[in-house]
């Protein structure tokens, strides 16, 4: 079987179990969980609930339900105060990243665009990389030998990118008018923030982690839980994500279900007339000063809510660090209000 449709026949397999009803899911949820307690019993591990925004609070609700105790683990202060509340409340173990965002943003570059376009922005970046091959992929999209010299639109990076950002290589692109960023681009910040901090504690208490990713919430992620699964036993990572198969709607109802705590940032979990369940602030929240995803954010997006809750801190990071420089770059308005702009209703 190829690979290609090995995948695909991955694929229908997640899709069917998608679209299983809800009682059937949160049992899947608990199998998966119990299965990967016994593993690591049998591996000598020990297991820990990495702990985020709302999927992750409601993961350790349901673990804690069901009798598995973990530690949990957070780098909190990344979160929204209201979310750090919750953490306490419910004895996550905070620890702290290992680079500043701001060292990380002057060493290695801006997290902008997305995670693996920033990486391949990244190698851009480096005038005569050793990695050719890789560079010429992602500005063409043709592989070299090892890739049967097939077109790749996976790897290239799309052209609104390779304009303002594959200056460095523009003579593979005589089409595009490709220009060079006045600063730097790099997908670093999640790794020295979040990734290293939790993988030193895991390696420290020789623990594998529960994670509350779900396929359903799309992109990287969604294509790792296809790939491998709910629990993966693999060589350099050992992973649970017990809700791979849930949708946005089964966890609210689990949240819902176990009466957890929403933390105040989401509002609260309510329904609309046609059923569905939603939040009543966020949907979803992340790091502040992030750039990554801001390209498809409508205004007032999460650098306008900055200003609104903090004009100092927003005048720092868009003035001093450069964000405001960056935003310019990839045609983001910032500096005008979003009352400001023709059209647009205010928010403020
Ligand atoms: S989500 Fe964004 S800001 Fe947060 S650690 Fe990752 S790159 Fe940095």
């Amino acid at each position: 079987m190829s690979n290609n449709l090995s995948f695909s026949y991955k694929r229908s397999v997640m899709a069917q179990k998608q679209s299983l009803p809800y009682n059937a899911k949160v049992i899947h949820a608990e199998l998966r969980a119990r299965e990967y307690e016994t593993w690591a019993a049998q591996n000598e591990k020990n297991t820990h609930v990495s702990v985020g925004g709302l999927d992750s609070i409601v993961l350790l609700a349901f673990l804690r339900n069901i009798g598995i105790n973990p530690p949990a683990i957070s780098v909190s202060s990344l979160e929204d105060k209201s979310i750090q509340a919750v953490h306490t409340e419910m004895g996550v173990i905070s620890i702290r990243p290992i680079k500043s965002k701001v060292s990380v943003i002057k060493e290695y570059g801006f997290p902008v665009v997305s995670k693996s376009k920033a990486s391949k922005i990244e190698h851009l970046q480096k005038i005569d990389s050793p990695k050719q091959t890789y560079i010429h992929a992602i500005m063409t999209g043709k592989m070299g030998k090892q890739g049967g010299y097939k077109h790749s639109d996976k790897i290239k990076l799309p052209d609104k990118w390779l304009k303002l950002f594959g200056g460095n290589y523009a003579e593979k692109r005589p089409d595009l008018d490709c220009k060079t960023a006045p600063f730097k681009v790099s997908d670093k910040c999640c790794y020295w923030l979040k990734e290293k901090p939790c993988d030193d504690w895991a390696a420290q208490y020789n623990s594998v982690p529960y994670l509350g990713l779900m396929a359903s919430e799309h992109g990287q992620r969604e294509l790792g839980l296809i790939k491998n699964g709910c629990n993966y036993y693999g060589k350099a990572v050992t992973r649970s994500c017990p809700f791979a198969i849930f949708t946005r709607q089964d966890l609210l109802q689990l949240a819902l279900d176990l009466s957890v705590k929403v933390p105040a940032i989401y509002g609260t979990i309510e329904r609309k007339e046609d059923g569905q369940l939603y939040t009543t602030r966020a949907q979803r929240t992340g790091c502040s000063m992030c750039g990554f995803g801001i390209h498809v954010e409508k205004r007032p997006h999460r650098f306008d809510r900055l200003r609104e809750d903090n004009l100092k801190e927003w005048e720092y990071w868009m003035r001093e660090i450069g964000w405001g420089e960056v935003l310019d770059w990839i045609g983001i308005e910032w500096e005008n209000e979003p009352h400001q702009i023709a059209g647009q209703q205010s928010l403020y």
